[in-house]
């Protein structure tokens, strides 16, 4: 990567600190709690927010608990949920995976997390159905178990990539290589920021899968800009509202 660092400096503080100065600080308003978490963040890969939050909202009305909603049929969770991308398998395992947990723990819970190590308590996520790192990691960092585990989704994927934060590999390889970066002081809080840094500021904003704006973005001098080629700057100079 190109990022010009000072000595001992993690480029994910280059980066952070670049970001936060175009979009400002973006600290969590509220948690709630892991079992809500992994709910929301089951029903949430490849499907716009506005679409998940909508089911996820339509799971909880349709549920007095969520012990109900692990008891529920395949059919009864696709109806609520069937706009989701890959309603099929998501209806399918989200209710496997709760009772996977009833069976391990004696009750719906998630709470013990708290006091596992993060990689400990990432591995016992990702053994349930339909659980990968992504989803593991928004229980960890997103609910109110506030652990340091990063969120890499496809945004923040592919801006990592394009930085030269990360080279080719899948959403783990990114996650290791991205939380090796981290410095041991960043917070769970701090985790949440970045992620909503890389997500919504630069990677919706100015770095979408199609046509980057690089002359808009702060990380333009020192981007390794990897599979942009010259598109980026052509679209840099049209005028605002063109793209
Ligand atoms: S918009 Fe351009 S300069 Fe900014 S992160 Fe994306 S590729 Fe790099």
């Amino acid at each position: 990567m190109q990022l010009s660092l000072t000595l001992a400096r993690s480029p994910l503080e280059s980066v952070r600190d670049a970001l936060l100065c175009e979009f400002g600080a973006q600290r969590p308003v509220a948690r709630m709690d892991p079992i809500s978490q992994l709910v929301k963040s089951s029903i949430s890969g490849r499907t716009p927010d506005a679409v998940s939050w909508a089911a996820f909202l339509r799971l909880r009305a349709a549920f007095k608990c969520w012990e109900d909603l692990a008891q529920a049929s395949d059919a009864q969770v696709l109806e609520i949920i069937h706009d989701v991308t890959h309603a099929h398998d998501k209806a399918r395992r989200l209710p496997m995976a709760l009772r996977m947990i009833q069976a391990r723990i004696g009750w719906l819970s998630l709470s013990h997390l708290r006091a596992l190590p993060v990689d400990t308590a990432r591995h016992e996520l990702q053994s349930l159905p339909g659980v990968g790192v992504k989803v593991a990691a928004c229980v960890l960092n997103f609910s109110d178990l506030a652990m340091r585990a990063l969120v890499v989704d496809t945004h923040v994927h592919r801006v990592a990539r394009r930085i030269g934060l990360v080279s080719s590999g899948d959403t783990t390889q990114a996650y290791h290589a991205l939380m090796g970066m981290a410095p041991e002081a960043w917070t769970a809080d701090d985790l949440f920021e970045l992620h909503w840094l890389m997500k919504r500021g630069l990677g919706q904003m100015l770095c979408p899968h199609e046509g980057p704006r690089c002359g808009a973005c702060p990380l333009k001098h020192d981007c390794a800009k990897i599979g942009v080629g010259h598109s980026a700057d052509v679209l840099a100079w049209r005028p605002r509202g063109v793209d």
